[in-house]
């Protein structure tokens, strides 16, 4: 079932990067593996999949702990990280997806210098405004990033966002290009000795739209693993 489903994502990501014109290695396929069991993980994985998304450090930790190394599989924190969770991503080769102020900045960076390590992250942008989402709106991004480029144990990568749910994935397509013309713009500001390079956005119900517009880490959970039982 995972294997046929990584199967039908990778051929609708091919058609996606060949519509824009893109390369098929320009986008990272994310298998959002929250809620399921490591079995899960390990079927995909058994299927030629590398790269895991988590929403909770805890458990992200745990599925990293018991799988074993030599799989060469490669993680990534999408969640709404509290400060005190920070302590189990730090030195673990996971990219961060989610900072979402310059407090939870600071303490990457306390933590990354502590453990001698350069710790790779997103900023992550609510993109739609949303009062419900993380993330700092398009105004208090600029201020964020300034913020993030003083901290040497950071290396920003990009700009992660959540859309909002939709029934027409087209109704998304306006957030995606806002977030790849604000990348531009803190590109263009020269904030960044290094070019910002990744776009993190596009779930399962919009991901091919949000490859059309340039996003180089999808994160697909339901579509690859089916629907997730919050209830057990
Ligand atoms: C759960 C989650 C996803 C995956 O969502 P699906 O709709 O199941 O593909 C992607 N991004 C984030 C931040 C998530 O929390």
């Amino acid at each position: 079932m995972i294997a046929e489903n990584l199967r039908i994502v990778e051929e609708k990501i091919e058609a996606a990067c060949r519509r824009a014109g893109r390369e098929r290695p320009s986008v990272t396929l994310i298998a959002v593996s929250k809620t399921k069991p490591l079995e899960a993980v390990l079927e995909a994985a058994a299927a030629g999949q590398k790269d895991f998304g988590e929403n909770k450090a805890q458990e992200l930790k745990a599925k990293q702990d018991e799988i074993p190394a030599s799989l060469g599989l490669r993680w990534h924190f999408i969640g709404n990280l509290q400060k005190n969770k920070v302590k189990y991503l730090v030195g673990r080769n996971i990219l961060i997806h989610s900072v979402s102020s310059a407090e939870l900045a600071h303490e990457i960076e306390r933590l990354s210098e502590k453990r001698e390590v350069i710790t790779e992250v997103l900023a992550e942008v609510n993109i739609a405004d949303e009062a419900t989402k993380h993330g700092v709106d398009r105004e208090g991004a600029l201020a964020l990033l300034t913020e993030m480029a003083t901290l040497p144990h950071l290396h920003l990568r990009g700009l992660m966002a959540i859309a909002p749910p939709v029934e027409d994935p087209e109704e998304n397509r306006k957030y995606f290009i806002a977030l790849r013309e604000l990348m531009d713009q803190v590109n263009a500001s020269g904030l960044f000795p290094h070019p910002l390079t990744e776009l993190s956005m596009g779930m399962s119900g919009d991901y091919e739209v949000a490859i059309e517009e340039g996003a180089t880490f999808v994160r697909v959970g339901t579509a690859i693993f089916g629907e997730r039982n919050y209830a057990i």
